[in-house]
């Protein structure tokens, strides 16, 4: 027979249990959510995708570390990650992000969504011209047609146009985009880049921050756990357009990619009150030294 304190102990593991299953459940529904034409049911287990594709939400792996979530992860890692704030944080110059929202991908995921193959993506990918009213036909991207990310990244660029008349200081930021579909690994990994699906936009790469090249300049081992400085350049205008349209922004990584939006609307759950950000405890001069150093 039981003891009252094993029944306790009991007890209190099934609640544990019950709340993480709720959590995850919740988040695998933000994928519904996020992708109606594509989830037909969210089930525990797996997902059931419109055309009956059953995909399971785990995989065999049980407490993994992030750069294991990162290498291997499952479906319920990439839902269960931080969530991703939209807007603008009230101190811009202080801001540092603590997480990296969307960086844990299930990659059978994109390929399903996608295309499963280089071919299989580019067979849905379409030409757009980026911001033609300032730029003419000087910039023409593949971007996809899944999920109408080729329109929404017209409707960015209509509204990036706008922005830039009232700015014309900005136009060097988006000037000469870095590129969009690019069937391509991750620097320094064995992981697809989003790059590959033909949802994914870098801005101009010469006016943005990514973390490796800062360790690489500075002489640095490229590692996860390596100690970064956040820096950005971007002018934070900017980043609501397109998180409007259901891009979330690698400026908002702790490994920070300036230069990078991704389609990624599963993610956009978090209110700007409910931040997953911390203000630097370091003074707004020595930030914004190392800005300028960017
Ligand atoms: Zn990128």
């Amino acid at each position: 027979m039981k003891t009252s304190s094993q029944q306790l102990a009991l007890s209190m593991l099934l609640f544990v249990f019950s709340i993480t299953a709720y959590a995850n459940m919740n988040n695998l529904l933000r994928l519904q959510k996020a992708y109606p034409d594509h989830i037909q049911t969210v089930l525990e287990e797996a997902i059931i995708w419109t055309d009956g594709t059953v995909m399971p939400t785990q995989n065999s792996v049980p407490n993994k570390t992030q750069q294991q979530k990162l290498d291997n992860p499952s479906l319920s890692d990439q839902v269960n990650q931080i969530l991703y704030c939209s807007g603008i944080p009230s101190d811009t110059y202080r801001y540092t992000p603590n997480g990296d929202p969307g960086r844990i991908r299930y990659e059978p995921f994109f390929r399903k969504m996608y295309g499963d193959t280089q071919e299989e993506v580019q067979g849905k990918l379409v030409t757009i011209y980026w911001m033609p009213l300032i730029f003419g036909s000087n910039y023409p991207l593949l971007v996809t047609t899944v999920n109408h990310v080729d329109q929404k990244l017209i409707n960015i660029s209509n509204e990036l146009e706008m922005l830039v008349l009232q700015h014309p200081e900005y136009i060097r930021f988006l000037e000469a985009p870095g590129g969009t579909f690019q069937w391509r690994f991750i620097a320094n990994t064995s992981r697809l880049s989003n790059h590959s699906f033909g949802m994914t936009i870098d801005i101009n790469s010469d006016a943005s921050d990514y973390w490796q090249w800062d360790l690489e300049r500075a002489g640095k081992p490229i590692t996860e756990d390596a100690a970064l400085t956040y820096r950005n350049s971007i002018p934070w205008e900017i980043v609501p357009i397109f998180e409007k349209y259901g891009f979330i922004w690698g400026g908002k990584w702790h490994h920070y990619d300036s230069m990078h939006f991704e389609y990624r609307p599963e993610l956009m759950a978090c209110e700007p009150q409910e931040p997953n950000y911390s203000l630097r405890k370091d003074t707004i001069g020595s930030n914004a030294a190392a800005r300028r150093a960017g």
